[in-house]
């Protein structure tokens, strides 16, 4: 007797799922100097090199040593060296003068994308603006602009959206510059730069969102239109990984996993197209061990 199984779903993986090139940059930089340090050299990391545990717990595995802040980082001897890496989302510039001052060699990998915002920040308060940025205030991205613009004599607000415009207090004769954290969604900011020009007197706004956040967004917007449940991949305090689910929750069904350990079978039961997408600091192969085990669960394989 041949068994037809009958109701496999679809699977389809977004485009632009997964790693970032500022994410591909970073984890080429720390594998490269951890190939290069001596036997007992360790190799500094401020903050974890990307959202994803996986990834981290693998660099750590090699001899890259995390640590949350420069206090950590232990005094150095005279004469001693000691490398440390600066991730993707930048820091403060205040932090990098303390690190030489403490003799740390650095190494910036700060995203030449995040580098962006950083610099229209200082440009807007140079110019005499109140500073808006729509983003997370405890992101390390965030954090790295608001360095830039420390000790300058300017207003500036961090709100996460337009829904929060009334913290803002904005009043007729402001002028008010805003910039966006670059992994928010762009509706959103259009929104907020909307609004503020409806009360300020004058506006300037630039769109400090990435391409690489635009193309997934944009993905996973039109997958989840037409699939009945949609996996996201990647790390819960991932900013950009966060946007991708809320984005898909607006149209479908929609769970965030960190890893495949997560995936439940029973909610695939009766689902007909399952999309899957990932956020730029998940590597593929997460993606490909969610899809086989999709697969498994479903009766494809
Ligand atoms: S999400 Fe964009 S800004 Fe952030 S690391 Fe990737 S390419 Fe750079």
């Amino acid at each position: 007797m041949i068994q037809v199984q009958l109701n496999k779903p679809i699977i389809e993986i977004a485009s632009s799922a997964g790693w970032c090139f500022g994410v591909e940059r970073i984890v080429e930089m720390a594998e490269k100097l951890l190939a290069q340090r001596a036997p007992d050299e360790p190799v500094y990391c401020l903050g974890e090199l990307i959202h994803n545990p996986q990834e981290v717990a693998r660099l750590r595995a090699k001899g890259m040593v995390f640590v949350k802040s420069h206090e950590e980082l232990p005094p150095l001897e005279p004469g001693q060296r000691r490398k440390v890496l600066i991730r993707a989302h930048g820091v403060a510039p205040s932090v990098k003068k303390i690190l030489r001052e403490k003799g740390y060699e650095i190494f910036d990998g700060t995203c030449p994308l995040v580098t962006i915002p950083h610099r229209f920040a200082r440009e807007i308060v140079e110019q005499g603006y109140r500073l808006v940025i729509m983003g997370d205030r405890e992101h390390p991205e965030i954090q790295g602009i608001l360095g830039e613009v420390e000790g300058l004599n300017a207003r500036v607000d961090v709100i996460p959206g337009p829904e929060a415009i009334e913290a803002l207090q904005i009043k007729a004769s402001d002028r008010v510059g805003l910039i966006s954290q670059t992994t928010h969604p762009f509706e959103k900011f259009a929104q907020l730069v909307g609004e503020v020009l409806k009360h300020a007197l004058e506006v300037k706004a630039y769109n400090t969102i990435c391409q690489a956040t635009f193309d997934r967004q944009d993905a996973i917007r039109e997958l989840a239109q037409r699939c009945d449940l949609v996996i996201v991949i990647g790390g819960r305090n991932s900013s950009n990984t966060c946007r991708l689910a809320e984005i898909a929750s607006q149209y479908t069904v929609c769970y965030h996993i960190e890893d495949v350990s997560e995936l439940k079978g029973a909610w695939l039961q009766g689902k007909r197209r399952i999309g899957i997408s990932a956020g730029a600091s998940t590597p593929t192969r997460c993606i490909e061990e969610v899809k086989t085990a999709i697969e498994h669960l479903s009766g494809c394989l």
